[in-house]
């Protein structure tokens, strides 16, 4: 069953809950419902003809708005939206916005669907002042208007604002160690906040700005202790500020605790022993790590170095132990190169195919929603939850 079905048949449960009050409900003999009525069915009737406009402007020249009606008007504004009808659901709460006689609450729950109408039609600075008047004056839909102004300014790539918001989402001082664990909803929140505090520290590191970037950073890890991208960035940042040695400690955090990203951190590794290492040093650090995290990329690094160093026959056998304790397609394609490709069409062909799967295949995947690709992305294009997507572990990955 599909999300629009879904709001047609919340639709018709409103517009018959609607009718069914107002019919019990009802002053006796009271011509008014039978003209609800009739505006019931009228708007039915062009909704189930296909015809949204008509059943937009019967609601809202036809059909009274009252506390008993004031469902139907929002089940249709929201099937409208839903649809991609966004000028009609918004004429339909403007529609409502204009009738002083509903409650302050309601008026509330307007303003913040008219909001969403807004943010569906791209037109984000309405969608603002709209929900930052909800959140000023509205205790019951405050959690709501700050969800979307936090999504509002994260989509604006407003990171000062988009943290502001979302610590306002927090209950106060949740991030302390004595405070209570957070729940999943709460623990969102915080993992989106560690990476506008990332993304804040990128814009700060383009402008050479490191010691407010490290104050960013170090918010980032406050708020989600294993968030890599913040010790990678911090590694950057060490590396640009001569401190190797701290560079290193941040990225063994980061392979310690995620040996998914340990490919990710290699170039960050190679860059620290390039400049100030040695090339025997750096050899001892990935065999340490490979053994450690089984990671294909680090064993090729390490075989790679073996190999730039004349010691060919050690990098192969060395490739082959770790293909056959865990293979994956990159080590076999390294394999396979190491040999001596020209011994025959077989390997050469055996070569190509493996290069072509590995082309095809994703390199990183999201666990919230299954997304994959081979473009590592902080916040998932399908899901938009922020840090869910890591490299591929395994045969087909790293
Ligand atoms: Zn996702």
């Amino acid at each position: 069953m599909n999300n629009a079905f879904l709001q047609f048949v919340f639709f018709l449960v409103a517009v018959c809950a609607g009718w069914l009050a107002g019919y019990c409900f009802r002053p006796r003999a009271d011509n008014k419902d039978a003209d609800t009525s009739s505006s019931y069915y009228k708007g039915l009737n062009y909704l189930l003809s296909e015809q949204p406009d008509a059943a937009v402007m019967t609601v809202i020249n036809d059909l009274p708005v009252n506390l008993e009606t004031l469902p139907t008007h929002l089940a249709l504004g929201n099937l409208m939206r839903s649809k991609g009808e966004v000028d009609g659901a918004i004429r339909i709460h403007q529609n409502l916005l204009s009738r002083p006689s509903l409650p302050r609450d309601k008026l509330h729950q307007v303003h913040l669907e008219l909001a969403r109408d807004y943010i569906s039609a791209g037109v984000l600075d309405r969608a603002e002042r709209l929900l930052k008047d909800v959140v000023e004056e509205s205790d019951a839909y405050r959690a709501e208007a700050l969800e979307h102004l936090q999504h509002i300014y994260q989509t604006e790539r407003e990171w000062d604002q988009a943290i502001a918001v979302a610590l306002r989402r927090l209950p106060p001082r949740s991030w302390l160690k004595k405070a209570p664990v957070a729940g999943p909803r709460d623990r969102r929140v915080e993992c989106a906040l560690s990476h506008f505090y990332c993304e804040k520290a990128q814009q700060l590191l383009a402008e050479h700005r490191f010691k407010d970037a490290n104050i960013a950073l170090q918010s980032a890890r406050q708020f989600d202790r294993d968030n890599v991208r913040a010790y990678m960035l911090s590694a950057t940042i060490a590396l640009k500020q001569q401190k190797p040695q701290l560079a290193l400690d941040l990225l063994h955090t980061v392979v310690d605790r995620q040996a998914a990203f340990s490919s990710e951190v290699l170039p960050l590794f190679r860059e620290a022993f390039n400049n100030f290492g040695g090339r025997e040093a750096y050899l001892d650090a990935l065999l340490r790590i490979a053994k450690a995290t089984e990671s294909s990329a680090f064993i090729i690094e390490a075989a790679e170095l073996m190999e730039s160093k004349g010691d060919a026959a050690s990098a192969l056998q060395y490739l082959l132990a770790a293909t056959r304790q865990r293979p994956t397609l990159g080590l076999v394609n390294k394999v396979i190169a190491q040999s001596d490709v020209e011994k025959g069409p077989a390997l050469a062909l055996m070569h190509d195919i493996v290069l072509k799967l590995r082309a095809e295949r994703p390199v990183y995947r999201c666990w919230q929603c299954g997304f994959s690709g081979r473009k590592l992305h902080w916040l998932c294009p399908s899901c938009e939850q922020w840090g869910t997507i890591t490299p591929i572990r395994g045969t087909q990955g790293d």
